[in-house]
């Protein structure tokens, strides 16, 4: 028995390229085949273990949950000194605190990082594991993202000390908020690039799929990504989950999830959760008039539409990448048939789920879909009923919540995705007063910028990255 085999790789979704140890896949992002990493096989916990993590704090459950994701590459130690420094950066002493609107109703504050949104939790882990991997190895990475806006601060917030990535933004021209904005474009660290693209979110993200899978633009260099694509980050979500369940009765009694949808990450975090053994009662699909996933799991339709621009632009998007993970599973995880489905959806051929997979997809979500006027309504009533102001996004997650609940007695927890002060459009649109930025970025609206303004155009965007590295 070879001692150097690895307990926990993980292999892509399509099946062609090779399986990888965790900090391999860290540094990669998307599989050479186009594919999405995912863990061969996942950590199992039984309820009592679960129920025994009842008097964790958020960076000791952490450490739990994800050692035996990393174990193979980093120890215990190491693990537990990351941990606990990314938690430590936040601004509640209980990280994820839960908050209850109503009997049986609750939302769980995941904006207390230092961007105001769930981003952190994963990217302030990120950008110390891959530091710790790059220290190792002696190498240097060049990483390239595409943000609608929360990404992006996240990402750079958790690189910016990194002397080991060079880091470079792409973020849609003029359809992110100014606050959002600014907290990307006011780091003006020599290692952090911002691209403000003349187009629209998908158009960013179709440059940054297009430059991994040619990296010759590079010229021996490596791309990594912070992206939802790479593993790690949906591995940093999976904890929350078991957060607010065990705070919440479990794993004695199940609770259910609402999440505010966009590219399929957060949410596909909690359906993990379930298959490592956490009892979740449903999981909930919000998302905004972008409903693609809605029309996938409600009605079985998988049609790109026209993307529309909307109060909650960090759910704006036409396609969610890592809707591929749970395809994956849903086709056996066969990843010869996932490619041809992921092609035939691509070039039109198929809109819809062989009818057997689709009814597995529609047991295991429920979905929703809400406009810009319900969102503003929600966001209205929430301050007149509960005196709580939401953020749009959470909003959807509130109001999805409630029209897919099937099961009152069991708790619904709306995941909080962002800090109202993000998005003060959808704030001012509700007639709610917008909130102060908190302490450590009142003075994020004097602070200097800088950001590179270029056309939608690969060639130039790439010129543009090679002329900075
Ligand atoms: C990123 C984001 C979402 C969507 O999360 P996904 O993992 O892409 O589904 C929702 N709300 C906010 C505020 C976000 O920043």
């Amino acid at each position: 028995v070879g001692s150097e085999m690895c307990i926990r790789d993980s292999i892509s979704t399509r099946g062609q390229a090779p399986s990888l140890g965790f900090e391999d896949v860290l540094l990669t992002g998307l599989a050479s085949d186009g594919g999405l990493y995912v863990p061969e096989t996942l950590p199992q916990f039984s309820h009592q273990e679960i129920a025994s993590w009842a008097t964790l704090n958020y960076a000791d459950l952490a450490h739990k949950i994800l050692l035996p994701f990393v174990e193979d590459d980093i120890s215990s130690s190491e693990l537990k000194i990351m941990v606990d420094e990314t938690y430590a950066g936040f601004n509640h002493k209980a990280i994820a605190p839960l908050v209850q609107l109503d009997h049986n109703e609750w939302v769980l504050e995941l904006f207390h990082g230092p961007t105001l949104a769930f981003k952190d939790f994963a990217l302030q882990l990120l950008g110390r594991l891959m530091d710790n991997a790059l220290v190792k190895r002696d190498q240097n990475l060049v990483i390239m993202g595409a943000t609608s806006g929360d990404t992006g601060s996240a990402a750079i917030e958790g690189c910016r000390h990194s002397e080991r990535v060079k880091m470079f933004i792409l973020h849609p021209h003029e359809r992110v908020s100014e606050v959002q904005r600014r907290q990307m474009t006011t780091i003006l660290g020599d290692n952090i690039h911002n691209i403000a693209v003349r187009g629209n979110f998908d158009d960013c993200q179709q440059m940054v799929k297009h430059s991994f899978s040619d990296q010759a633009f590079l010229k021996g260099g490596q791309l990594g990504a912070v992206n939802s694509i790479n593993w790690a980050r949906i591995m940093a979500q999976i904890v929350y989950y078991f957060y607010a369940a065990v705070a919440l009765g479990g794993p004695h009694r199940p609770v259910s999830f609402s999440v505010p949808t966009g590219n399929f990450g957060d949410i596909y975090a909690g359906y993990l959760a379930k298959n490592m053994g956490l009892p979740i009662a449903q999981l909930i699909v919000a998302t905004n008039q972008n409903d693609i996933l809605h029309r996938c799991i409600s009605a079985n339709q998988y049609q790109k539409k026209g993307l529309v621009q909307t109060l909650t632009p960090s759910m704006d998007i036409m396609v969610s990448s890592n809707f591929e993970r749970l395809l994956f599973d849903l086709y056996d995880r066969d990843g010869a048939a996932l490619a041809e489905l992921i092609s035939s959806l691509n070039n039109g051929t198929t809109n819809s789920l062989e009818p057997q997979r689709w009814e597995k997809a529609r047991q295991l979500f429920s979905s929703h879909c809400v406009n810009d006027d319900k969102t503003c309504d929600v966001i209205r009533q929430t301050v007149h009923q509960h005196n709580y102001l939401l953020d749009p996004h959470t909003a959807i997650g509130l109001e999805a919540g409630r029209v897919c609940n099937q099961r009152l007695e069991v708790p619904m927890v709306t995941l909080a995705t962002a800090h109202p002060v993000k998005f003060p459009d959808a704030v001012v649109k509700a007639k709610q007063a917008v909130p102060p930025l908190p302490e450590h970025l009142t003075d994020l609206m004097q602070r200097p910028e800088r950001c590179q303004v270029l056309d939608n155009d690969l060639t130039k965007v790439q010129q543009y990255m090679t002329s900075q590295l």
